[in-house]
């Protein structure tokens, strides 16, 4: 079976993380702060504040802004359901926009129509990789003083306008999860270029405490921490940033070998007639997840995973559209009738680091079966 990722360790990651353990140091400490540097230096921000997820580094985001009951944030609804439920973390209420088909991103176009005045962010997901237009979003938003927050889960690796996405951010947050490029089994980050909110993100992320545990060990002197606000214990283990390190140092021969194989898989696909995921004019995806889409008049979604399946390739259906999940029962919404299509008529292809050729070319043979045979 080939499988649809399979994240990428090696040795020297266990190296490095069976050196964290053998420091004694084995939660948040110096390798954390090295990671939060590094990692925040190569998408081009002032600031890295790692937290345990990029579901906890979202909800840090919102509730940084001061956002809470009776406020809402506009948010898509094709996503991973964790971005919508940040803002209920909050008690505010998300609000979904739909998203063009080409990107599967939010547009000011898309999100225009669901502004209102109790409106008080926005965040934007660069869906699977594929940046989302932000300066055209920035625009709509900042003149009306609504933030403009980016979950950058998917999108280490991916440019803007030649530049790494969230160089620029006002908050972006990242995830580290196997399912993505880069990954510390769990582990997420904030980004910003505000010095200030990058002191309160530490602060939240660990108690509320004036002085973190770490710099209290290392400090020499005797230190009473005072805890200022009631926060959250959302820090990331120095045995994560240790495989985080070595990660980040293998990026960019990720993203090359990523794109390599989109190409490749452009090629193939283009001769049975299917189309993919590809760049926007304005930047370029890391291909965290290469989706296609299905023919209009062949078979289903849940028939070209079970075709698939039957010969040898784990495929999945297309990202989640948050509001036909039980959890959003009752929510309200404008109709999504773009997400609502995109959601069921899409299906992501197995894309890793180690893909062979021919494995490449057994998905594409498997594919062009089953829409033919189904
Ligand atoms: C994976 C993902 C998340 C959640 O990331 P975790 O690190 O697992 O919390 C949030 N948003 C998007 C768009 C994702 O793809």
């Amino acid at each position: 079976m080939i499988p649809v990722m399979r994240p990428f360790l090696g040795e020297e990651e266990a190296l490095a993380a069976a050196e964290a353990v053998r420091s004694g140091w084995v939660a948040q400490g110096p390798r954390v702060r090295e990671f939060e540097e590094s990692f925040a230096a190569s998408v081009g921000a002032l600031h890295g504040v790692a937290v345990s997820s990029c579901t906890t580094g979202l909800h840090l985001a919102v509730h940084v802004l001061g956002i809470g009951p009776g406020d809402e944030v506009v948010v898509p609804s094709l996503s991973f359901i964790a971005t919508a439920n940040s803002v209920r973390y909050v008690g505010a209420t998300p609000v979904f926009a739909d998203i063009e088909a080409e990107t599967g991103n939010l547009t000011a176009a898309t999100v225009e129509p669901v502004l209102t005045d109790r409106t008080r962010a926005v965040m934007v997901v660069h869906q699977a990789g594929v940046p989302a237009d932000v300066d055209a979003i920035k625009a709509l938003c900042e003149p009306r003083g609504i933030a403009v927050i980016e979950d950058a889960a998917c999108a280490s690796g991916s440019t803007y306008k030649g530049k790494p996405v969230g160089a620029g951010a006002l908050l972006a947050a990242w995830s580290f999860h196997p399912r993505k490029l880069l990954t510390t089994g769990e582990g997420g980050m904030v980004t910003t270029d505000d010095a200030d909110w990058a002191v309160r993100l530490k602060r939240l992320r660990e108690h509320g405490m004036s002085v973190s545990a770490a710099d209290r060990h290392h400090g020499g002197s005797a230190v009473i921490e005072q805890y200022l606000e009631t926060a959250f214990n959302y820090r990331m283990t120095d045995i994560q940033a240790a495989v985080g390190l070595v990660q980040l140092s293998r990026m960019d021969a990720v993203i090359a070998r990523r794109r390599e194989l989109a190409a490749r898989y452009h090629e193939l696909l283009d001769g049975i007639g299917v189309s993919a995921v590809t760049d926007p004019e304005y930047g370029t995806t890391n291909y965290q997840s290469f989706w296609i889409r299905l023919p209009e008049d062949g078979p289903d979604q849940l028939q070209v995973l079970s075709g698939l399946a039957e010969r040898g390739v784990s495929a999945r259906r297309g990202i989640m559209a948050s509001h036909l999940e039980p959890a959003y029962d009752g929510h309200p919404s404008a109709p999504l009738p773009v997400t609502e299509v995109f959601t069921a008529r899409t299906v992501i292809l197995p894309l890793f680091h180690e893909l062979t050729e021919s494995e490449q070319d057994k998905v594409v043979s498997a594919l062009a079966d089953t829409l033919h045979t189904s």
